[in-house]
């Protein structure tokens, strides 16, 4: 647990509120720079979009894979460039294509997504470079693909190949393939990283022409629950470097990326709500913090799950992880031996705001705070803020330099 203090100086500010811990982000970032040769990263924006937060990975080299038009705006706030922005997202709109032309490299997700971006570029009079999302014959776990609705199916691209060569105003020169996330198998991850690099060089036979990147797509996972052993990021990067370094060989001018967001930005958040009530009903105790599912709603989205079905719940991220994924920590400013079980529910007007349910807690007085885990990433960007009309809640960063800042 990071220095209580901190927390202690938000709370003045606010009742509930996040606290990044830029010192994390850099040496998860730093981690990745040092383990991977030869693969450059780009930054989800949609785990965490903070502009500290932003910058502090951005100045470290990295580009960004955008999701959506204000995230491919953001990227180039941030100050990258075209080359460094990739926009990849299923079902872009006519508007999301034409605003980003000349802004970033559109991933395009299907057929007729790519024919709609000739037909906008060519009437632009423009010649873009695109790269293509493949649905592949393969995944993480298998050497067969499954269906999606994410990119095109590798047959299906390869069988209409000619056609797609021949579409004015476009150049496929890169391949993005991306399939799941938070894996913490080093050796699931090298093997999938060594299947798109065959399928890129596949596609540059089918193709006709060299590549200018290859997209690997994330996957990077963190330790979520007590149990879960770290991914060891140096033996998969020695893994993937010889494959990597030859395609590179061949190709001088080839990019090869890896994403990832919660990797950089998972483990450096907490968030942090005031207890407001403690109340007793019928033997079971309650903590009422001041917001809970309106504040951070992947703990409550657990208990919903976990509720239906207690034995391996099937993980469906970035909603959901697995059972424990958090852990929650009392601050409490008397500071006590004394533990109690308690339910950490919250103070909306539903019954699904409940964070955690019967633990052990040291005890904890109206005013004190519970801070909660791994709240990095899908965290303050999933807060349904709008219902029941609460505040939003606040955003603190902590730089390098142990300087405080707030948000809003
Ligand atoms: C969300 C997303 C990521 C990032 O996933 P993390 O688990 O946060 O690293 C990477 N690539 C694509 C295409 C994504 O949609």
């Amino acid at each position: 647990m990071q220095n209580n203090s901190v927390f202690w100086d938000a709370a003045e500010r606010a009742d509930s509120f996040y606290v990044y811990f830029e010192e994390i982000i850099k040496n998860h970032v730093r981690e990745l720079k040092s383990a991977f040769k030869g693969v450059d990263f780009l930054y989800s924006f949609k785990t965490n979009p903070h502009p500290r937060i932003v910058k502090s990975i951005v100045e470290e080299g990295f580009g960004a894979d955008a999701a959506s038009p204000g995230e491919v705006f953001l990227a180039a706030k941030s100050g990258l460039s075209r080359e460094q922005i990739y926009y990849s997202a299923p079902g872009k709109k006519i508007s999301d294509i034409s605003g980003a032309l000349g802004k970033c490299v559109i991933i395009a997700d299907s057929i007729s997504e790519i024919e709609r971006i000739s037909e906008l570029a060519a009437s632009a009079g423009l010649c873009e470079s695109i790269g293509v999302r493949i649905n592949p014959d393969f995944t993480f776990y298998s050497d067969t693909g499954e269906c999606s609705k994410f990119g095109i199916d590798e047959e299906l691209l390869f069988a209409e190949a000619d056609r797609i060569k021949k579409l004015p105003g476009i150049k496929i020169t890169g391949i993005h393939v991306h399939s799941r996330s938070q894996e913490l198998n080093a050796d699931v991850l090298k093997k999938y990283y060594d299947n798109v690099l065959a399928l890129a060089q596949k596609t540059e036979k089918i193709f006709g022409s060299p590549l200018e990147f290859i997209n690997l797509g994330g996957g990077l996972g963190i330790p979520y629950a007590a149990g879960d052993l770290p991914l060891d990021t140096e033996r998969l990067g020695s893994a993937v470097a010889g494959g990597v370094a030859l395609l590179k060989a061949q190709n001088p001018g080839l990019k090869i990326f890896a994403e990832t967001g919660r990797f950089a930005v998972g483990k450096s958040g907490f968030y942090c709500a005031k207890v407001v009530d403690i109340k007793t009903s019928r033997g079971k105790k309650y903590i009422i913090l001041s917001a809970t599912l309106n504040g951070f709603i992947r703990p409550s989205i657990e208990q919903l799950i976990t509720s239906y079905q207690k034995e391996n719940p099937k993980p469906c991220e970035p909603l959901f992880t697995k059972p424990g994924a958090f852990e929650f920590i009392a601050l409490s400013r008397k500071g006590t031996e004394e533990t109690e079980k308690v339910t950490l529910a919250g103070n909306l007007c539903t019954a699904a705001d409940v964070m955690a349910t019967d633990i052990i807690l040291p005890k904890l007085s109206v005013g004190d705070m519970v801070a909660v885990s791994n709240a990095g990433s899908y965290a303050a960007v999933l807060t349904p803020f709008r219902f029941s009309s609460h505040a939003k809640t606040e955003e603190f960063f902590l730089d390098i330099n142990q300087k405080l800042s707030c948000r809003l």
